[in-house]
């Protein structure tokens, strides 16, 4: 449990589609910032020119915003330390970079590619491992590099990575971690562009924006004794440093796109539900004290302990993630629903863009029958199309059991429950009144229910399975009904 307030970071780089391991990051983020009663950062980490995409930063400001963990402090809503932008911020990070120079803790290094590749293809051939070979440091003093820049020579920063001793930090989640000195590589921070480099970027901004708890995923553990050493150059405090495992593919590999969905994108336009997405991704190397599977958000807020947290890569298993949602849709109440699904109704052409009250009133109802086999928001319309479609299509599994060839009984019970309903007073066209009708046929032809009840069901929707047959009759009304029986009853004939 943390009690003092934390400031934490997502940093992500917006390189293409919100991912899922941001959302994963995040998460863990909000719930630190909350718990301990601090605050949740949004920082964009832009300084990848080659790879940045604008609209990949507003995507994912709208992830968030969507997922419901919402930053205290970003792009968006600003904040005391801002801006919260990395490119915007440059001239902060060579005013850095140059401090460091000029306290001999980095160095100008003016190394072409292509001597760089010829210095790694040595090291590959010599079996040495491959990490800058400080020719710039050796081959020029310091008085040569700093005229060398100012003549306008292309150059690059380097970090100067002490060659002895080990740098190493007590995780949150891993414990102990050390890495030898002298096989981290001389860094570049600076490039030359003037962009900073992760590493330089990352620290200057995880410091000046008071970060007290970097959480972030596994795959940066080789960054962090590069920043604790920039931390002690600069001679600042360094955060706390928690290394979450990386979500795994069922075959283990790093979740990736070859895997399919790694894109919130994909989440959200499946429909799942961003409160069963977070409780899903909260139980991926994280567990409940009471092993307890459904759990809201403050639930999480309020039982977090990094402690509770295991190192290995959880899988992440999209059928766990679709029963969960499942179960958070069920339990939702039908004004909360119903909103989220029409715009899946709209999409498949069920309903229009502008829906009147009885259609609304009519497709909620649709939806209110069909809640219990559900699991994702974007299965509903082949769920309920039938219901608004009198023409729709039959299985032909349904079919060829009920109808064609149809059991004796079957066409004589359709007339039967015609003439039946036919009878009813509209406003007694309720489920109770039609099992009743239902009943009486099945008991008139001397057949059990279940007879009548089943063919039923396949003239009514074209399935053999489906919700409560009274309930999506009375929904139907009278002469939507009666058109289906009589449709069935052709579909009879046919083969008579
Ligand atoms: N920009 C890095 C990323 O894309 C941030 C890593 C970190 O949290 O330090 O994930």
């Amino acid at each position: 449990m943390i009690t003092t307030p934390a400031r934490t970071r997502i940093a992500p780089s917006p390189t293409g589609d919100p991912h899922v391991g941001t959302a994963y990051i995040g998460l863990f983020d909000y719930v630190v910032a909350r718990q301990s009663g601090g605050q949740f950062v949004l920082r964009i980490e832009d300084t990848d020119r080659e790879r940045y995409s604008a609209s990949s930063a507003d995507a994912i400001l709208a992830a968030m915003r969507w997922l419901g963990i919402t930053p205290d402090e970003s792009p968006e809503v600003g904040g005391p330390v801002g801006p919260y932008i990395q490119s915007e911020r440059t001239a902060l990070y060579r005013d850095y970079a140059a401090q460091l120079v000029a306290d001999g803790h980095a160095y100008y290094c003016f190394c072409t590619k292509e001597r760089l590749a010829e210095m790694r293809a040595h090291q590959e051939e010599a079996k040495e491992s491959v990490m800058y070979d400080r020719h710039c440091l050796c081959a020029h003093t310091a008085e040569e590099r700093a005229d060398m820049v100012r003549d306008g020579v292309p150059h690059v920063v380097r970090m100067m990575m002490p060659r002895e001793g080990s740098t190493g930090w007590d995780d949150l989640v891993r414990d102990e971690v050390v890495f030898e000195n002298a096989l981290i590589d001389d860094q570049v921070l600076l490039k030359a562009d003037g962009f900073p480099t992760y590493h330089l970027a990352n620290v200057v901004d995880d410091h000046l924006m008071h970060i007290t708890h970097v959480i972030r995923a596994e795959e940066w553990i080789s960054s962090t004794p590069k920043h604790l050493v920039l931390y002690q150059m600069f001679g600042w405090t360094p955060p706390r440093y928690a290394h979450l495992p990386l979500l795994r593919n069922p075959d283990r590999s790093k979740i990736s796109k070859r895997f399919g969905h790694t894109s919130l994108h994909w989440y959200q336009a499946e429909g799942f539900l961003p409160q069963a997405l977070l409780n899903f991704l909260a139980l991926l190397g994280w567990s409940h004290p009471d092993e307890t599977e459904i759990f809201p958000l403050e639930e999480l807020v309020e039982k977090f302990t990094f402690q509770r947290f295991n190192k290995t890569g959880p899988i992440f298993d999209l059928e766990k993630l679709r029963w969960m949602n499942g179960v958070y849709i069920r339990n939702l109440d039908m004004a909360t629903l119903y909103p989220l699904v029409e715009p899946f109704l709209i999409a498949a052409g069920l309903l229009q863009a502008e829906p009147t009250p009885e259609e609304r009133a009519f497709a909620q109802a649709c939806i209110a029958l069909e809640r219990e086999k559900v699991r994702t928001l974007n299965e509903y319309p082949a769920l309920v199309e039938f219901l608004f479609d009198p023409n729709f299509t039959f299985e032909d599994e349904a079919v060829q059991k009920w109808l064609r060839p149809a059991p004796a009984h079957v066409k004589p019970a359709f007339r039967a429950l015609l003439v039946r309903l036919d009878a009813l007073p509209d406003a007694d066209f309720t489920p109770e009144a039609l099992e009743a009708a239902t009943r009486a046929v099945a008991e008139e032809l001397g057949v059990g229910a279940g007879k009548v009840i089943h063919p039923t069901r396949v003239a009514m929707s074209g399935r053999t399975k489906g919700p409560s047959l009274f309930h999506l009759m009375a929904l139907l009304g009278k002469a939507d009904v009666a058109y289906r029986l009589n449709r069935a009853l052709e579909i009879a004939k046919e083969d008579a």
